[in-house]
């Protein structure tokens, strides 16, 4: 019988064996993962601890018994610690095992601060459910708490541990929080927010080291001074998890994740991988990214189980559309914002717009922001950035959609649209932003006197 090993449980590993296992149910599929669980979202935990979700056990999709019963033979805490190319195995408690395919879903792990201190208990790195859990009922006990790092995560995790009641630092080199993904126009009502959940923001402060008493964090080094603390989170970057890859010698790119083609394959034939352990090109550059989404990952997983399967499917580069609740101010967006465009030298013409997310006379009606980056001349969508309200998600994913089709601001301008007024206003936050962009456009700017 074939057999395909995964190494991974997460989005991008459960979704290759899955579907693996479904489209051709004559394969042996294996998962190796080295968590006592599978199919949780991990993307819930910040909000469990923030009890915008009543309980841990609402994060658990599925159990190990389901998958089994399905056919996938599953291989709970079974850490792989050596992957043999020449000889098609793996290795997991000292016994190699063969496979005939092999798929690499080792995802990511967090970035660890390069300070004193990264020993001591009380520093949380949030990714296993088991550990949240753990960290979750400590937190009871606990008065102060500092967030490291100012992404998505951690932006999610300190908005969260505010609501809860306790009083919460953020720490982050960076000018505004989320600056790598942010226009800092969009930074002010997300800090605002923040503040009014009980977070103090410590932003241009660097991370200098944790202070403890017998072996257990007490308080964080920083630029600005200490700050006494019960527990640190830490959430700087994901970094590609690929010393099993890199060491059975598959293939690394630019920055530093697995090279893999549009079906999934790596440098190595019969062995693909898929999810935060590879690197993928973005829509607009070409150029290779990492540290995408779960959403990435599953869908990665999903095109490396059909290629393996002996379908055809291949991945597009991505114009990485996002979103999230920062505090409790909706934002998003999609490629890059200004400020990432102009730190890549990337020319552009902006088009922005307000409208309201329902009939403005409909109760519960919120301002929506659209800011969209066109390139000049042609005025196709190159980024963009949505904030406040109704719709966010939404309208990301949409112009994430038509900006990879080539959609100009024309385009955009005059788009049909909804108008049903508990959902939609007559005019599009989008069509606003665009036909504003294109008036701007007829408009000779003033000439320059001198
Ligand atoms: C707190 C939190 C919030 C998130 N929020 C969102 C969100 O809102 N939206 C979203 O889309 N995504 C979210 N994510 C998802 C995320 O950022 C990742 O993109 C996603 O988890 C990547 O999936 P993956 O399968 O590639 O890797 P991972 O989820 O990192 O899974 C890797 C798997 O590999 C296994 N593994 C690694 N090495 C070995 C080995 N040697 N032997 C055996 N097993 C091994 C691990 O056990 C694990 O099962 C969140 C993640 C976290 C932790």
């Amino acid at each position: 019988m074939e057999r395909v090993i995964v190494i991974g449980g997460g989005g991008a590993g459960t979704a290759a064996a899955t579907i693996a296992k479904r489209l051709k149910p004559e394969l042996r599929v294996s998962v190796f993962t080295e968590f006592a669980d599978i199919a949780y979202s991990p993307c819930g935990i910040p909000f469990v601890h923030g009890r915008e979700i009543p309980k841990f056990d609402d994060l658990f999709l599925s159990t190990v018994e389901r998958y089994e019963a399905d056919g996938l033979d599953m291989r709970m805490e079974t850490v792989v610690t050596d992957i043999d190319l020449d000889r098609r195995t793996i290795t997991a408690r000292n016994q190699p095992e063969g496979f005939d395919q092999l798929v690499v879903c080792t995802g990511f792990h967090w970035q660890q601060p390069d300070v004193p201190g990264g020993n001591l208990e009380g520093l949380h790195y949030v990714k296993d459910i088991r550990k949240s859990m753990e960290f979750d009922a400590q937190l009871d006990s606990m008065k102060r708490v500092v967030v490291i790092g100012s992404g998505p995560i951690a932006v999610e995790m300190a908005g969260n541990l505010g609501h809860r009641g306790l009083h919460v630092d953020l720490v982050d080199e960076g000018p505004w929080v989320l600056h790598e993904l942010l226009d800092p126009d969009v930074a002010q009502p997300v800090h605002e927010s923040l503040e009014q959940r009980g977070v103090t923001l410590h932003l241009g402060t660097r991370l200098e080291g944790f202070e403890g008493t017998d072996g257990r964090i007490r308080a964080v080094a920083t630029s600005g001074g200490a700050l006494e603390c019960d527990a640190a989170i830490i959430g700087l970057h994901k970094i590609p998890n690929t010393a099993l890859a890199e060491a059975a010698g598959l293939k690394r790119g630019t920055t530093g994740a697995l090279i893999v083609d549009d079906h999934m394959r790596t440098s190595v034939p019969g062995v693909w991988a898929a999810g935060d352990v590879i690197e993928v090109p973005h829509g607009l550059t070409m150029v290779p990214i990492v540290g995408l989404t779960g959403s990435h990952a599953y869908a990665q997983g999903r095109v490396a189980a059909v290629n393996l399967t002996g379908g055809e499917l291949a991945y597009d580069p991505v114009w990485v559309p996002w979103g999230m609740v920062a505090g409790d101010y909706t934002i998003g967006g999609f490629s890059m914002g200004e400020n990432l465009a102009q730190t890549l030298g990337i020319p552009y013409v902006v088009a922005k717009g307000v409208g309201v997310s329902r009939a403005r006379y409909y109760p519960g009606a919120t301002k929506t922001h659209v800011k969209l980056l066109a390139e000049p001349e042609t005025l196709r969508l190159i980024g963009g950035v949505i904030h406040g309200g109704e719709g966010v998600k939404e309208r990301a994913d949409f112009l994430g959609f038509v900006a990879k089709r080539g959609a100009t601001l024309h385009d955009l301008a005059y788009m049909e649209n909804i108008y049903s007024p508990p959902i939609g206003a007559l005019f599009e936050p989008i069509a606003i932003a665009a036909q504003n962009g294109l008036a701007e456009q007829r408009t000779p700017r003033p000439a320059v006197t001198v």
